[in-house]
């Protein structure tokens, strides 16, 4: 059976990770989590106290740092120089200098090419920012997800309490805004709708109804060939 790519792009918050995941699982695909990929090298920035206004310096790190996703207990789970990156780059210090990071054009042009090579031989969800628009800009199925800033905030910060953080919701939201404007505003790869991606406001939905219209959609882009 024909293999396909979907992508998924959005804004934090809008359950795209939560949904990616699960439509992979119903495909039987692999999920990729990309956000992951920039959270890692945040996280191993800030470990190493490098500048990041220092281009030469990021550069020179970037080459220290190898990721690779494997499979774990049915996750695919992304890994940094072997080391599992699981709840240490979901933290707010991470979530505070991720997107100036993502703003790095050094940082994006390698993940985005580490991304391409995943996606070599389809047969994967891969969630993030520029999926549709930079990464696999010839994905059969592209997603847009959108949800208000308040439904988001809600959720990030429930997301947040079960892993025992707990951040004001105001700390929450004006985080994700802060996030949205960085993301929205780069010039490399800047979060945006794909001109054919399928738009989805999770707002008034519920999980299963935002999974099930993106895998009908995905086994009707599979069928059609
Ligand atoms: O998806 P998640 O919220 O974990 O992503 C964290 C951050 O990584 C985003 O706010 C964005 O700045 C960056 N990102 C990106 N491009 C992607 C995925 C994530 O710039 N493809």
């Amino acid at each position: 059976m024909k293999k396909i790519i979907v992508a998924i792009d959005g804004y934090s918050g809008t359950g795209k990770s939560s949904t990616a995941k699960e439509v992979a699982r119903q495909l039987d695909y692999i999920y990729v989590d990309s956000g992951a990929m920039y959270r890692a090298v945040t996280y191993y920035l800030l470990h190493h106290k490098v500048d990041i206004s220092n281009q030469s310096e990021v550069e020179r790190h970037l080459d220290y740092i190898q990721l690779q996703f494997k499979k774990v207990d049915e996750q695919n789970i992304l890994f940094m120089n072997g080391e599992s990156m699981d709840t240490r780059i979901r933290t707010m210090e991470v979530n505070q200098l991720v997107s100036e990071v993502s703003t790095l054009i050094t940082v994006r042009r390698e993940l985005v090419k580490q991304q391409k090579k995943i996606g070599e031989e389809r047969g994967i969800v891969m969630d993030g920012r520029d999926i549709g628009t930079v990464v696999f800009t010839d994905a059969e199925l592209k997603v847009f997800m959108v949800a208000s800033l308040d439904v988001r905030g809600k959720r990030r910060k429930l997301e947040l309490q079960e892993k025992n953080i707990d951040i004001p919701l105001e700390e929450v939201m004006s985080n994700l805004k802060k996030r949205d404007k960085i993301d929205s505003e780069r010039t490399e790869g800047p979060l945006k709708k794909a001109p054919d991606a399928l738009e989805i406001d999770t707002s008034d939905l519920t999980f299963d109804q935002q999974v099930t219209k993106i895998v009908d959609q995905a086994r009707k882009e599979i069928n059609a060939s």
